[in-house]
């Protein structure tokens, strides 16, 4: 990795990762998907819970575990049946994605999540993030589970200055102590979530504060955390948007059919076109499917 001496920066970084490990051991929060090691389990709780706060994510894992306890029920269900169990968590396609991993698995792995990185990476919707939970979570295998919370501790606390995408995942993956591969993430993450947040880091209560490299600089600006890799830009407004009308198509799919004559009182815009291209997009997307003209969820 060039521009980033990795082996020093994990060797500098011991006691913070010492620090960090006895924070998680007492302070975690209490996730249910945190007292599983099933693979499927835990992949349904990482797909939901991408861009849904977790409060919302409880129940409906709850809830879609009771329908779906393993991929064979998920890939023997109608997608919409899958789309139906999405409600309210918002990001659709991961719903339709979801199904589509469940059948690979059936139809490749036997009806077991694989253990290997690219066999989870050839997954439909499941990407590096996904597939490192998967194998951290379930698996207990050592890699660096790189989120955006992740992402912002190993800029700011660990090197200090921004990172690009692949020296974060490399510096992330050199971070965890042999066998340590769960703790580490889960407690990278859920500090990233709880104390060192975006906005306003609370330093003050922060187990890695003595090591941490941006506070031993005084918070200097600018935040090493802008401009990392994975830390994102601002979300996009949702009233007004594409997204928020198609999510009226899907919420109104969810209860029956959908006749192309009410696709303008279903997204709520006052434009023919726009609403129709939202079914489209719909349709391709595969969250929906035409039937007789009449707009459903699909089979
Ligand atoms: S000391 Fe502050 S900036 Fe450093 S890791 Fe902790 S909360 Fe983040």
């Amino acid at each position: 990795v060039p521009d980033l001496d990795v082996d020093a920066l994990v060797e500098r970084a011991q006691p913070l990762v010492a620090a960090l490990h006895r924070w998680g051991e007492r302070e975690l929060r209490d996730l249910p998907w945190r007292d599983t090691r099933d693979p499927w389990a835990i992949l349904v709780s990482e797909l939901m819970a991408q861009q849904t706060q977790v409060a919302r994510v409880v129940p409906r894992w709850h809830a879609f575990l009771a329908d779906f306890p393993d991929p064979a029920a998920c890939a023997a269900a109608p997608v919409g049946a899958v789309v139906r169990a999405w409600a309210g968590l918002g990001y659709n396609r991961r719903a339709v994605h979801l199904h589509a991993a469940a059948t690979v698995v059936v139809e490749e792995h036997g009806g077991t999540l694989p253990d290997d990185l690219d066999a989870l990476l050839a997954l439909p919707g499941v990407g590096p993030y996904t597939a490192r939970a998967v194998l951290a979570f379930a698996h207990g295998h050592d890699v660096g589970v790189l989120d955006v919370n992740v992402a912002r501790i190993l800029a700011r606390a660990v090197v200090g200055s921004p990172l690009t995408p692949a020296p974060a995942q490399h510096l992330a993956d050199a971070l965890v102590p042999a066998g340590a591969g769960w703790l580490h993430s889960q407690a990278m993450m859920d500090l990233g979530a709880t104390v060192c947040t975006k906005r306003s880091p609370r330093c003050d209560v922060c187990p890695l504060v003595a090591s941490c490299a941006w506070a031993a600089r005084g918070h200097a600006p600018p935040d090493p955390a802008e401009g990392s890799a994975g830390t994102g830009g601002p979300q996009s407004r949702f009233e007004g948007s594409d997204r928020q009308g198609r999510g009226r198509l899907v919420a109104a799919l969810r209860t029956g059919p959908v006749d192309t004559s009410r696709l303008t009182e279903v997204t709520g815009w006052d434009d023919d076109d726009r609403a129709r291209r939202a079914a489209a997009s719909l349709v391709s997307d595969g969250l929906a499917e035409y039937v007789d003209g009449v707009l459903v969820l699909p089979a």
